[in-house]
């Protein structure tokens, strides 16, 4: 089954993602995450990546849409995967399409995990990222069993540069012009599903294991 998480920053694609991964044995693929890796590796890409990043912006295309279809063409992808953060323009779906072509594939299910823009601010000032696994919290709704510790791996969990108020606003700015018209496009190819992401994280799960039967 191959997957791709729509949705604004903080909606909560990252949570669903990981479950996703998890119930159907396919690799989850975010990359924001591996953004981050290179950032923390202080590897070429990582630096570049940072300037954008850092500003609420998005990575330009021709730094980002290579690396997912070299991840995607990996030995582990065969049965499936769910893609976390990509597409997120125009320009990397039909990349994406154009490279699953190739090989007589496509996309399956396009999951739009809606949460409304007053919400999203809430969510995003509240998130605590463990910078060591990845882990993500919130500190009023999926808090960590120890303040400040990651449940997983014993490391401090952090608020992300990217999530300080001034940074939100503009991701969502960003998200508004350049993403949201994903949600058509993936109609438009009659494989869209979308879900009420303001409802309590295991609500969310159970209704996006519903629309994928
Ligand atoms: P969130 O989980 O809040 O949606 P991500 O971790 O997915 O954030 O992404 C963090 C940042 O990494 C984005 O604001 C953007 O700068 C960059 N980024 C991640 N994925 C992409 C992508 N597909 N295209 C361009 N930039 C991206
Ligand atoms: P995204 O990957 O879309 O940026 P995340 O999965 O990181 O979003 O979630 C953003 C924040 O909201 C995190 O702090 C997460 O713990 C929290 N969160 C995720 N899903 C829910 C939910 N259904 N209800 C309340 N908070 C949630
Ligand atoms: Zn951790």
């Amino acid at each position: 089954m191959k997957i791709i998480m729509l949705g604004a920053p903080g909606a909560g694609k990252g949570t669903q993602a990981k479950q996703i991964a998890e119930k159907y044995g396919i690799p989850h693929i975010s990359t924001g995450d591996i953004f981050r890796a290179n950032i923390k590796n202080n590897t070429e890409l990582g630096r570049k990546a940072k300037e954008f990043m850092d500003q609420g912006l998005l990575v330009p295309d021709e730094l980002t849409c290579d690396l997912v279809m070299d991840r995607i063409a990996e030995d582990d992808c065969k049965n499936g995967f769910v893609l976390d953060g990509f597409p997120r323009t125009i320009p990397q779906a039909e990349a994406l399409d154009a490279a699953l072509a190739k090989t007589g594939q496509k996309m399956d299910f396009a999951i739009d995990v809606d949460v409304a823009d007053e919400n999203i601010v809430n969510r995003m000032g509240g998130r605590r990222a463990c910078l060591n696994c990845g882990a993500t919290y919130h500190i009023v709704s999926i808090p960590t069993k120890q303040e400040g510790i990651c449940d997983k791996c014993g490391n401090p969990v952090v608020l992300r540069d990217d999530d300080k108020p001034e940074t939100v606003q503009r991701r969502l700015t960003v998200y508004h012009e350049q993403t949201q018209p994903l949600i058509a496009y993936y109609k438009k190819q009659g494989i869209l599903k979308s879900v009420d992401g303001s409802q309590p994280m295991e609500k969310v799960f159970s209704n996006i294991v519903a629309s994928l039967a």
